[in-house]
């Protein structure tokens, strides 16, 4: 491959994929893996003629799930109804790494970089919403394989054993506990010959099945009273007398309050609206491997795993020992177009396949049994916000940006408690408050959207140095860094 003065050879500068890598998920399943399994709690009633509640939730995902069971909890007697346009867990909670973690600002360094004085507060918040959702995992008698051995984040490049180093000073000071290794510490732990180094991060990560959460919690809700309806799509909602009215093509809820909490998808408020873009993210799942594949990889001790860069990878085992391989590409389409279409994309895939066989070598030949895509909820700061319109009877929580599994329990006490007026240590602090800046309307958008993408995918190139566009983006506080 040609090359240019100062452009340095590139993990993934692997030329095309081959015929072989796009024959290992030709025969996949479209379903997620998740949701290809029995378990799912049996279909709700869709709405059908008019009704009214106190409180109306729209979004069938962790975030509506978690404050369905909230609202219920603080006050058994309310009226609450859980909306869902598909089945509930149908999109991004259902589709998932399971990737669990406490942080509430995707991540120590995007947290530092926005609200540093509020960072020990954060994540001390984030600890703790994190350690109330295992509670209730085991309280409820939730089995979604929950397997809390934390978080291992591999360098593959020199430049990215520098970052992790200063990433591990920075959870440190924060309270975790955060061992660095070395290429033949992180080796021993995950037979890759990609791996020069990395963090293992012990507190607040661990991996969990999403979808068995999500059925779990629906099971708990229901049990405290909790109406839910799926097949429901609310397309639009407005005062009515002092409630709000939502509408559906089945008929009408008249509800005291509302709460979104409906991600990637056009949101049913405009100021909300123009704060979120749906990006797209890849997955691929192998079948079970073998017990001499297994044996290869020398995963024993079963840590999440993400690379480093800018365009990173995810990957772990599932509770049946399958690969779960996801990431790298981030696709957003012109208008935030959304559709089951834009859920397979054989680019992705290839590359996907690709990339996990240049990173374990000794996969050559296993064959792949799921591959999905779903839309991220990705806003301009890249932690989720929550809110109150309409006078302080319609809430959100959205804005995940791909790391929400963790977070959505934080986003609906959080949301629960704006609509209630309630003030807390969450709600007093600055990065509670505050919004993301809005997305510009298209085409700019477009253009803004994938000339950042393509200038992160240059500056993995360039040992991780930012250009111009990317340094404007950070000043304005508005930069990415995985
Ligand atoms: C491929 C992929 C991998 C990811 N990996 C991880 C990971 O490993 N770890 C992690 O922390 N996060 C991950 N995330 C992000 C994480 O899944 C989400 O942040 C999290 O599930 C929060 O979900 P939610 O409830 O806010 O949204 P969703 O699960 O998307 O739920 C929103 C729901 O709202 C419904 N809805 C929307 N509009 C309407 C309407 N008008 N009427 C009725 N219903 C409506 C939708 O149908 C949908 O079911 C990943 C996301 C994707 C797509």
């Amino acid at each position: 491959m040609r090359r240019f003065p100062g452009v340095r050879s590139h993990p993934w500068d692997l030329g095309p994929p081959q015929v072989h890598h796009r024959d290992a998920y030709a025969e996949a399943s479209e379903t997620p893996f998740w949701l290809d399994r029995p378990g799912a709690p049996p279909p709700c009633a869709s709405l059908a003629g008019d009704a009214e509640c106190d409180l109306a939730i729209v979004g069938g995902g962790l975030s509506g799930l978690w404050a369905a069971l909230l609202a219920k909890q603080d006050d058994p007697g309310r009226d609450v109804v859980l909306i869902e346009a598909k089945r509930i867990a149908h999109a991004a909670s259902g589709r998932n790494g399971g990737f669990f973690m406490s942080s509430l600002t995707h991540g120590a360094g995007n947290g530092m970089a926005r609200f540093p004085d509020e960072m020990p507060a954060l994540e001390r918040l984030g600890l703790d919403s994190f350690a109330a959702a295992v509670d209730s995992i085991r309280d409820l008698g939730i089995e979604c394989d929950l397997e809390l051995n934390g978080d291992l984040a591999v360098a593959l490049e020199p430049h990215e054993e520098a970052w992790l180093a200063d990433e591990a000073e920075t959870l440190r000071a924060l309270g975790h506990e955060v061992d660095l290794l070395d290429g033949e510490a992180v080796r021993a732990e995950i037979a890759s010959p990609t791996f020069r180094g990395g963090m293992w991060q012990h507190t607040g990560a661990g991996l969990l099945d999403p979808a068995k959460l999500c059925w779990g919690l629906q099971r708990a809700a229901l049990d405290l009273g909790v109406q839910a309806l799926e097949d429901t799509p609310v397309s639009g909602l407005r005062r009515r007398g002092a409630g709000i009215e939502l509408r559906s093509p089945g008929g009408r809820l008249r509800a005291r309050q509302v709460l979104l909490a409906t991600s990637a998808f056009p949101a049913l408020v405009r100021s909300v609206r123009r704060r979120i873009v749906p990006v797209y993210d890849y997955v691929l799942v192998t079948e079970p491997l073998d017990e001499s594949r297994l044996r290869s990889l020398a995963w024993s001790r079963r840590q999440g795993v993400s690379d480093s860069a800018n365009q990173f990878h995810y990957y772990r085992l599932t509770a049946d020992d399958r690969v779960l391989w996801g990431g790298y590409d981030a696709i957003y389409h012109y208008a935030s177009s959304m559709g089951a279409a834009r859920e397979q994309r054989e680019r992705s895939f290839a590359r996907l396949s690709q990339h996990l066989m240049a990173t374990f070598p000794q996969l050559e030949g296993v064959r792949f049994s799921h591959r999905w895509g779903g839309a991220i909820d990705t806003c301009s700061r890249f932690f989720a916000f929550q809110g109150t319109t309409h006078g302080g009877r319609v809430g959100h929580t959205v804005g995940h940006t791909g790391l929400g599994v963790g977070a959505s329990r934080f986003g609906a006490r959080v949301a629960l408690d704006l609509l209630a007026e309630r003030e807390t240590e969450a709600t007093k602090l600055r990065a509670i408050r505050g919004r993301p800046f809005p997305f510009p309307p298209e085409p700019l958008r477009w253009a803004a959207i994938e000339l950042t993408r393509n200038r992160l995918a240059a500056a993995d190139r360039r040992a991780g140095r930012r250009g111009v566009w990317l340094r404007v983006l950070d000043r304005l506080g508005l930069g990415y860094e995985s």
